[in-house]
């Protein structure tokens, strides 16, 4: 079996770019479970604007307008606006909704596949697993969609990331179609991130990220989930896994791209890897279609991906990665201080603007707006102001 193209992941990352390099070259998608999508390790909240980029047919969950932010020290603050903020979608379903329209342009996909090493000689040698059987299989381009964990990466040293956090939620049966999610944030309840309680129409979704040394996330959530007085409610599904933080790479190497979470391409607020995945996906497929056409799948040439994305994605992830910096260090009086400066009329109206995308972008705005903010990090919120 030859191949222009194999893709060693069916996850949304690696199934868009199967989508778009398909009608062009003969594209193989290993996918190591039977189906795309499962286990779910998504909360499932993303901007409308996200939900076009997977270009599927969906309706939402449900569709928020705003979020209300829970300070330690009992402050709230609501941040709304008349335009949906966000979408809460079935991911298993995208996922396969994904794979099916990398299918119909031409991408054949191989389920219970795993991909397991390479030889590069000029082009691929690759051996997979299926049905405890070695097969082989050849391309000249080699595609890392891989996931967190991804075997591709480690073949061509991308490294580990700066940094893990750890997910946990449930979902309770609990109908709620509000259009507000709950925050909660400070170190008692989700130490270096945040717990969430999500509106999914039919039920609710509860759960929060922990930075890796604050151990594992269950007993947070147990707590929050009593804090919420949901604690006896019995969970109807439970989902977990570990988002990696702050990049890694490289993420080419000879006849080899990464994309999506095996390339570290995650939004540092929030975990969010579908917007900065799939803007990268694209990058990939005009790397490689121009590395295809002009018969050169050097590292050399293949640099010029990484360039792309980070022009693209990159420098926000960057940027967004030392306000992270900046959260993690704080204590939850620095939290408590922090709403403080901000809880007032003119900067709610900045706060209402705020973009799940973007989140790096209010942070100049609210520095002029409430320059106490720099008492902060003095340092780093300055680099922010400088872009
Ligand atoms: C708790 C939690 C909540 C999250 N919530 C959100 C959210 O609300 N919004 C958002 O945008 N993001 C969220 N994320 C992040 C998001 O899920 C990931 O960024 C996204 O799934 C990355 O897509 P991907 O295609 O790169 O990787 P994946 O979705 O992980 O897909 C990788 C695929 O590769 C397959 N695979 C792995 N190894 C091999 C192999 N050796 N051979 C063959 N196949 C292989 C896997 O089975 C998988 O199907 C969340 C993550 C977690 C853990």
């Amino acid at each position: 079996m030859r191949y222009d193209v194999v893709v060693a992941g069916g996850g949304p990352a690696g199934s868009r770019v199967a989508e778009l390099l398909s009608p062009n070259w003969e594209v193989a998608v290993l996918e190591e479970h039977e189906v795309s999508g499962l286990p779910v390790q998504c909360t499932g909240l993303i901007s409308p604007r996200v939900l076009k980029l997977c270009g599927v047919d969906q309706v939402p969950k449900n569709v928020l307008h705003g979020a209300r932010l829970h300070f330690p020290g009992g402050r709230d603050i609501s941040v709304r606006s008349s335009e949906p903020k966000g979408v809460v979608i079935d991911r298993a379903l995208l996922d396969q909704q994904m794979a099916e329209n990398a299918i119909d342009a031409g991408a054949e996909f191989f389920y219970n596949r795993r991909y397991l090493k390479r030889i590069w000689n000029g082009g691929h040698r690759l051996h997979y697993c299926e049905d405890n059987q070695i097969g082989e299989m050849e391309c000249r381009l080699l595609v890392g969609a891989d996931g967190q964990n991804s075997r591709v990466g480690r073949e061509i040293g991308a490294g580990e990331p700066r940094e893990w956090v750890r997910g946990l939620q449930v979902d309770l049966p609990i109908e709620d179609d509000s259009d507000m999610v709950d925050i909660h944030v400070g170190n008692e309840v989700a130490p270096g991130f945040f717990a969430w309680k999500l509106p999914c129409g039919e039920f609710t979704r509860v759960g929060l990220c922990v930075s890796w040394d604050s151990g594992p996330p269950s007993h947070y959530l147990r707590a929050y989930l009593k804090k919420l007085g949901l604690q006896d409610e019995k969970p109807i599904d439970k989902h977990c896994g570990k988002i990696p933080l702050g990049g890694r790479g490289p993420t080419y190497a000879d006849g080899v791209m990464l994309v999506g979470d095996a390339a570290g391409q995650v939004k540092p607020a929030s975990g969010g890897g579908l917007h900065p995945g799939l803007l990268s996906a694209r990058c990939l497929a005009e790397t490689a279609d121009a590395s295809l056409n002009q018969e050169r799948t050097d590292a050399a040439f293949l640099k010029r991906y990484e360039k792309a994305w980070t022009k693209e994605v990159g420098k926000e992830l960057a940027r967004t990665y030392r306000l992270r910096r900046v959260f993690t260090g704080m204590s939850d009086p620095d939290f408590d201080k922090a709403a403080a400066l901000v809880d007032r009329p003119d900067i709610h109206e900045i706060l209402n603007y705020g973009d799940i995308d973007h989140p790096a972008e209010l942070a100049p705005r609210l520095l002029r707006k409430s320059p106490g903010l720099l008492r902060f990090s003095p340092r780093l919120i300055a680099a922010m102001l400088s872009r």
